[in-house]
């Protein structure tokens, strides 16, 4: 992976902002004021690592953006950029394909320990070649495309790590801070919802019937389990 970001604000001075902190701590970052116009360097740059994106923008919204990105397929990572506050906000973005959100007003600092943390984790280290089986699925940890009955389905990075980590243990009681510290990272602080959020989509695409799930099931008041 390359140190190449998008980022996507219509407000020039928070734009500018954004993007010399992200070049000092060493990024090259491309820049957008507008959702078509971050849709067209997309487009020209599919080597970008990590989209941060404003949900308001003045024509199609973060949202939009988010969704078409994952909809061509891209796997990159998304920050959203959230109002404060709106806790609906950041559910929505999560259930679309955004790996991660920030919450405005947030310091600088933070924005690029959250993309650091996320590029962390997308370039995750060596990874053996290896294929982990589970019932009908088969994960493939070197091109981490994961498959049932043999057909792909597309997973976010953040899909990838929890499945992964479930089907690394397999029949275990996995709590929702387990999962959080496996997939976000141990000093990653915040609300659980988060892993809520990643099962609820993640259930929606490998679930024959996602209301009734039979892989991943709810262990109440603790976290989740894959029945191997
Ligand atoms: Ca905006």
């Amino acid at each position: 992976m390359i140190r190449k970001l998008l980022v996507l604000e219509d407000e020039d001075s928070i734009r500018s902002f954004i993007v010399l902190n992200l070049e000092r701590a060493g990024y090259e970052v491309l820049e957008a004021a507008n959702g078509g116009e971050s849709l067209e360097l997309i487009k020209k740059n599919r080597d970008i690592s990590i989209a941060v994106i404003d949900l308001m923008l003045p024509d199609i919204d973060g949202y939009e953006v988010c969704r078409r990105i994952r909809a061509q397929g891209l796997t990159m990572g998304i920050i959203m950029l959230t109002a404060k506050g709106q806790e609906s906000d950041k559910v929505t973005g999560l259930m679309i394909g955004a790996d991660d959100y920030i919450t405005k007003p947030f310091s600088v600092v933070e924005l690029v320990a959250r993309v650091d943390a996320l590029f962390r984790r997308l370039s995750g280290g060596v990874v053996a070649s290896e294929i982990l089986a589970s019932g009908p699925f088969e994960l493939n940890l070197r091109s981490r495309e994961l498959k049932k009955d043999s057909r792909k389905i597309e997973l976010t990075q953040v899909e990838f790590m929890i499945i992964k980590t479930f089907m690394e243990n397999p029949g275990s009681a996995l709590s929702r801070e387990d999962l959080l510290t496996a997939v976000w990272g141990k000093d990653y602080i915040c609300d659980l919802k988060i892993v809520d959020v990643n099962i609820r989509r993640l259930r929606l695409k490998i679930e024959e019937d996602a209301a009734a799930p039979k892989y991943i099931t709810t262990l109440w008041g603790f976290g989740y389990k894959w029945e191997g």
